[in-house]
């Protein structure tokens, strides 16, 4: 569904992806895991046209993202749901979620999904009159996945979400992620907790230094053996 091949990118002068070349499976959860630093927000970052690309190229669906604005990407079907989350916290929850279905062709549908919106995040419904800058961590994570699901995106791009999160709520948000994935939507999951984002996931990218190192099915990943090799220890 997005392939990626031979990708450079980075900041200014400062390149932070190496030729990166992965390919994310339609209807999959793919994680992509790494030490700090390794540039796994970059890579996301740089699918969405965030991040200026100087050599490669990024597929969807065979069509090339490459002159595709980020403001345009949820229409063509891509959303990320960035890292610390972002919600609009002067808004309520429910004009947070509406903002997702901005653009004029989710308009029209925007009453469904956000019905669907409140059946996954129920938390959200009873709370949809509230201020987003008064919600506790767990549910700004739930506004932010709600709102990126506003405009039913074919592939979801999700950065960190449990950084912060209290352990329970990061099971919540685990169920959640199981339940997008058996709905057979296509997930690309970026995850310090290593050990979670590999029990829910199809595949595997592991990337260091802004290089992939590793691919594979999440079934054969040995995670004790990649921390020791690839994972700062205290
Ligand atoms: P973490 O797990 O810590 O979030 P990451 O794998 O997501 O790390 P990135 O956030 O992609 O890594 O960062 C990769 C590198 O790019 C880091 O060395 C970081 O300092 C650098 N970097 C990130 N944002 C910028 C920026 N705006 N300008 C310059 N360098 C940046």
């Amino acid at each position: 569904m997005i392939e990626i091949s031979d990708l450079r990118a980075g900041y200014g002068a400062i390149n932070i992806l190496w030729n990166i070349s992965l390919d994310i499976a339609p209807g999959k959860l793919t994680t992509i895991i790494g030490p700090n630093g390794a540039g796994k927000t970059t890579l996301l970052r740089a699918i969405m046209g965030l991040v200026p690309v100087t050599q490669g190229r990024i597929l969807f669906n065979g069509q090339p993202l490459g002159s595709v604005k980020t403001w345009e990407m949820a229409n063509h079907g891509i959303s990320l749901i960035p890292e610390g989350r972002m919600v609009f916290r002067d808004m309520t929850v429910e004009e947070n979620l509406m903002m997702g279905a901005f653009a004029k062709q989710h308009r029209a549908r925007s009453g469904v999904n956000l019905e669907l919106a409140y059946e996954l995040f129920p938390r959200l419904k009873e709370r949809r009159r509230q201020l987003a800058g008064s919600l506790s961590g767990g549910e700004a994570q739930m506004l932010a996945m709600g709102r990126g699901l506003m405009s039913e995106p074919k592939v979801i791009l999700i950065d960190e979400p449990s950084l912060g999160l209290a352990p329970v709520v990061v099971d919540d948000l685990f169920r959640i992620l199981q339940r997008l994935k058996d709905e057979g939507r296509t997930i690309v999951l970026v995850e310090q907790n290593t050990h979670r984002a590999v029990g829910v996931a199809d595949h595997v990218y592991l990337m260091q230094s802004g290089k992939v190192l590793l691919s594979k099915a999440a079934a054969e990943v040995d995670l004790d053996a990649l921390h020791d090799l690839y994972f700062a220890r205290d």
